[in-house]
């Protein structure tokens, strides 16, 4: 896309100033944000009761796009779809559809690639492309409830991407999404997770949005962390569960610690111990996850058993602790897989 202004990425006030400028009534804002966020627009000619003079001089003036389908898969396990996209300039992301029973909820992507470098993790293995805006954020929602004609109840950002290194977009994103003009979704069914970036965590807090944050602590020493996340040579945990208890002070919203079970290597009962502390020092619920192998990687999950060992063992501690149920086994898992086949 050129600079061109993308009409998707206004908010309703940045949209009714826009049109404004362009002599328009009052009420357009409303009926173009409306088509945008709500309808789903594919295009501006959906926007059938805006003149059609001013659909010609916005598609000179300004860019209305949406993402292209490049891929839809569907378990036949559970009904979770994988979606992977083609953005305007070509580059891919993916998005995942889970229908539960109290609604449908999506997994999106934050940024192309990613320049975090977990070491269990396919996203980061090509590095970071670049951040995807607002509007793209959005409109991976859009499309999954355009092609299944189902409204979406929950929004979880744990795709491809580090969302707090995108911070404004994500912000923006967070703003729109959450309108009352656009889907209206509650911010308590709004989920950004990060691997921890300790500035952004506190700056996010002083927002004092109703959002859950989930940190990805996977591992409860410093030395450890550092073996599986590089942030960790920028943060340590110490600093990592203070930025997370002044999130929970802040906003009064208890914060998720995930914790991906790697086999022997984070699952001891000294890791049992220190997680327990920290979990209990940021008031945190606990949300384990069994890795996930990765074809580039080889990191072992424990047997599934051992999940719920470890499960009794935090609750013995009384911990909060969940169990992260694993979807759509049969087509390509999850984290960055989809977008990772396509470039092999
Ligand atoms: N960058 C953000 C969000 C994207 S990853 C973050 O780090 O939180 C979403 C979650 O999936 C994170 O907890 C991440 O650590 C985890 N994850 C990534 N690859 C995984 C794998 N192979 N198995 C299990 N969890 C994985």
């Amino acid at each position: 896309m050129d600079n061109k202004t993308d009409l998707k990425n206004l908010t309703m006030e940045e949209l009714t100033a826009f049109l404004q400028d362009m002599n328009q009534p009052s009420y357009r804002a409303k009926q173009m944000y409306s088509w945008m966020h709500q309808k789903l627009a594919g295009s501006l000619d959906d926007m059938t009761n805006l003149p059609k003079a001013l659909r010609e001089q916005l598609k000179d003036q300004a860019d209305y796009t949406c993402l292209s389908m490049h891929e839809r898969q569907i378990s036949k396990i559970d009904g979770t779809q994988k979606f992977l996209w083609e953005l305007h300039d070509g580059q891919m992301v993916e998005s995942v559809w889970m229908p539960y029973h109290h609604g449908n909820s999506v997994c999106i992507s934050s940024q192309v690639g990613c320049r975090m470098g977990c070491k269990f993790c396919a996203s980061g293995i090509g590095g970071l492309v670049r951040n995807l805006s607002a509007a793209e954020m959005l409109d991976e929602i859009y499309r999954m409830s355009a092609v299944n004609n189902e409204r979406v109840s929950n929004v979880v950002v744990m795709g491809t991407g580090e969302p707090l290194d995108n911070y404004d977009q994500i912000l923006r994103f967070i703003h729109m999404l959450t309108d009352e003009n656009g889907l209206n979704i509650s911010q308590r069914n709004v989920t950004v997770s990060t691997c921890g970036l300790v500035d952004q965590i506190r700056e996010l807090a002083k927002e004092k949005l109703q959002i859950t944050l989930a940190i990805s602590l996977h591992a409860a020493f410093d030395e450890k962390r550092k073996q599986i996340m590089p942030i960790a040579y920028k943060y340590s945990v110490d600093e990592l569960v203070d930025a997370a208890a002044y999130y929970a002070e802040q906003t009064g919203r208890r914060v998720t610690f995930e914790y991906s079970l790697i086999e022997g290597n984070n699952d001891s009962d000294e890791d049992i111990a220190a997680l327990t502390k920290l979990a209990k020092r940021a008031g945190a619920h606990v949300n384990l996850i069994p890795v996930n192998p990765v074809t580039e990687t080889d990191f072992k999950a424990p047997k599934a058993a051992f999940l719920d060992v470890f499960k009794n063992k935090l609750e013995k501690n009384r911990i909060n602790v969940t169990i992260r149920r694993s979807m759509g086994r049969d087509i390509d898992g999850a984290c960055g897989q989809l977008r990772r086949k396509y470039l092999r």
